[in-house]
């Protein structure tokens, strides 16, 4: 009697046991979210009304390397005999900013914007600000600029942190990966800044930032070839694709 007891209730605890196994799946990642569960900043250089708030826009703050700096700039600007008007840098970076975040949220992926509008009403953040944005929760921050260069000069180069600062070695694994990104995706490094990376302990946003932290300056607005591709939607397009993928990279891979 207690040995068929002891039977019966081993039997039952079996087929419990079997009951729950195929009621509870384990829980499967979706594949169409590869970034799920990764947080990034997306840095939009500058804003369109910086230039009308040179009080604002000309306040030291912390630059993080012991000086101050201004608060920001008003960015550079490509010349209208090349582009048919002068577009300014704060549009470009806006514009390739909001398709990389639209591209990194459709993967699943969190993004943080340092500015979240771009407009002649409006000025800052502060360099100090934007470094700091995401500390302690983002997994990387991707600065997005074009140089205002000599007309010759030309192609893409990415900026990070000098050595001997925490974020100098992960974020140069982070330029890396974007560099090989941006290659793959038919853009050239710029033809003035050797390897197309350069380390500086002269910028705010990447001297406050306690993440992998990259600027890229995405070609130069006074070469009329970089200009044509960064103002034209299908370059932005083209910039975006090269971005997301390189954050997408490094965020798999590192
Ligand atoms: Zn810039």
């Amino acid at each position: 009697m207690m040995r068929n007891a002891r039977q019966l209730s081993a039997a039952a605890l079996l087929i419990a046991a079997i009951l729950f196994a195929v009621a509870t799946p384990a829980v499967q990642a979706d594949p169409s979210k590869p970034l799920a569960g990764y947080t990034v900043v997306i840095d939009p250089g500058h804003q369109l009304g910086n230039k009308n708030f040179p009080a604002q826009i000309n306040r030291r703050v912390d630059a993080g390397n012991g000086h101050t700096k201004a608060c920001n700039t008003t960015g550079t600007a490509t010349n209208s005999w090349d582009t048919g008007k002068a577009v300014p840098e704060a549009t470009v970076n806006w514009n390739v900013a909001i398709k990389v975040k639209k591209q990194l949220e459709l993967q699943g992926a969190t993004v943080i914007m340092t500015r979240t509008a771009n407009s002649n009403a409006l000025w800052g953040p502060c360099i100090n600000v934007r470094g700091m944005t995401g500390n302690g929760k983002a997994d990387l921050l991707l600065s997005i600029h074009a140089d205002g260069a000599s007309a010759s000069s030309n192609g893409f180069h990415v900026l990070i942190v000098g050595q001997g600062k925490a974020q100098h070695a992960s974020s140069l694994a982070f330029a890396k990966t974007m560099r090989g990104s941006l290659q793959a995706s038919g853009f050239k490094i710029a033809n003035y800044v050797r390897w197309g990376i350069r380390s500086s302990n002269d910028y705010a946003t990447l001297n406050l930032s306690k993440k992998p932290s990259i600027i890229v300056e995405m070609g130069n607005m006074r070469n009329k070839a970089d200009a044509l591709r960064l103002t034209s939607a299908a370059g932005q397009t083209k910039y975006a694709n090269g971005l997301a993928a390189g954050v997408k990279k490094y965020l798999l891979t590192h």
